[in-house]
């Protein structure tokens, strides 16, 4: 998914503008085998034996056209997996390096995802010289990163995140702990939350877990999660309705989680714990275009370059069908110009059902992601999101102090005042 805006100190994030290209220069190999993990299976659509690893002409060719395609003063590089620490240093030395001659005229930043397990003293210190963001992988405590989050001989993998994450801090790395919420996590919110408060971590981000048993268009494609329901490509296979993993987070209990957070988060940490679920839907609140894909109107704007330089429309759409180009023979801008892209991230909104075109909370949803549009709305209309019933269930119990929030700040109050306010009778005003 394609998160990338980080908050800045007001508490609000940075609307995500022009063209993001997320880049995948391992592939999707990765040292673990964490069982929900959607993108290790992409392996089965190259050939057996390849060689999953960005090659200097697509590093090139990577970063000279995502810097020239770039409208705005600043770029951003994401850098994904698989397991980007794989390559070791070195490559991302040569990232850099390349990324060097484009310095004076545009600001550049990097963001690295990582499971942390490979984060060593020479890594820590590479990526706080270098000013990267890091994205770390952890699902809180051990009994909870654990449950999923195991090495490919089925052992733990939380004493090595540990480790890396422990060294990051030491260095000053900036940092952005991403929580999967599978199945059997979001049975634990406060657990994860306050463990994460306790480790120092300062900027959360809750990503939900919804895969579909496969079909046979998933089988064909060697695959062992279900594709995305159909969108923009009419001959595209697509498997129909289907039954979810076991790994898959309950249509209303992801809502229960994050619901669980957000009272203890406002009454505690608001400015002081930045949970980025939480500033997406503020920004929302506040009118602000939305700071992530997933609740934009248009998808669109976020592909990703595999290792080998093929371009696809969105990291969840990794399938031949949204197949765009080639970084190293096309232009970027046009392949993001395309009619197929450009249909591709208008079905997002074209393709609401009714059911969400009327809903009080449509527009800090917006259907929310397109893969997860497989369940049937109550008046029986295709295309409604899985995760309704979370959705509603949670902006319905945050409507009141959003709004508090949002009328904090448009009167150039913190919104960290909704703290106080939540105790006394300031709440019942800032209602009105
Ligand atoms: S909350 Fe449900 S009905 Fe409302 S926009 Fe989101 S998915 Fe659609
Ligand atoms: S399909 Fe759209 S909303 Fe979902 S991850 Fe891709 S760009 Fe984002």
């Amino acid at each position: 998914m394609n998160q990338t805006a980080l908050p800045d100190a007001a508490g609000a994030s940075a609307p995500v503008q022009g063209i993001h290209l997320m880049a995948k220069p391992m592939g999707p190999i990765c040292n673990l085998d964490c069982s929900y993990c959607f993108y290790l299976e992409k392996e089965h659509q190259f050939e057996p034996r390849h060689r999953f690893r960005m090659s200097d002409e697509v590093l090139q060719a990577y970063v000279r056209s995502y810097v020239e395609a770039q409208t705005t003063p600043e770029v951003e590089f994401t850098w994904q997996g698989g397991e980007p620490t794989l390559l070791g240093v070195e490559f991302f030395e040569r990232v850099v390096a390349a990324q060097r001659p484009w310095a004076a005229s545009k600001r550049i930043r990097n963001t690295l995802q990582t499971n942390g397990t490979l984060i060593d003293e020479t890594w820590a210190r590479f990526l706080a010289r270098e000013g990267f963001t890091v994205g770390l992988s952890l699902d809180g405590p051990r009994e909870v990163h654990d449950l999923y989050r195991l090495d490919k001989q089925g052992r733990s993998s939380f004493d090595a995140v540990m480790r890396g994450l422990r060294l990051l801090q030491q260095h000053g790395v900036a940092l952005n702990v991403l929580v999967t919420v599978a199945r059997d996590v979001a049975r634990h919110p406060l657990e994860v939350y306050r463990f994460l408060k306790d480790e120092g971590v300062r900027f959360i981000q809750f990503n939900p877990v919804v895969e579909r048993l496969p079909g046979p268009a998933a089988i064909a494609l060697g695959q062992t999660f279900g594709t995305p329901p159909f969108l923009s490509r009419p001959s595209s296979p697509t498997d129909g309705p289907a039954a979810v993993t076991q790994h898959t987070v309950e249509p209303e209990a992801y809502g229960d989680f994050l619901i669980a957070v957000f009272d203890e988060w406002v009454r505690h940490d608001v400015g002081s714990i930045h949970v980025m679920n939480f500033e997406w839907a503020l920004a929302a609140w506040c009118q602000l275009p939305a700071t992530v894909c997933l609740f934009a109107p248009r998808c669109g704007k976020a592909a990703i370059v595999e290792h080998n330089g093929s371009v696809y429309s969105c990291d969840h759409f990794m399938y031949p069908d949204y197949h765009l180009g080639d970084i190293r023979r096309d232009s970027l801008v046009e392949l993001m110009q395309s009619p197929r892209q450009q249909a591709f991230g208008a079905a997002k909104e074209t393709a609401l059902p009714a059911y969400c075109r009327r809903c009080d909370y449509r527009f800090a949803c917006h259907g929310e992601c397109p893969k997860n549009r497989f369940a049937t709305t109550p008046d029986g209309e295709p295309g409604l999101n899985y995760l309704c019933p979370s959705y509603k269930k949670y902006f319905r119990h945050i409507t009141a102090a959003m709004n508090g929030m949002a009328k904090l700040l448009a009167h150039g109050q913190p919104a960290s005042a909704i703290m106080q306010a939540l105790d006394g009778p300031l709440i019942i005003d800032l209602r009105r």
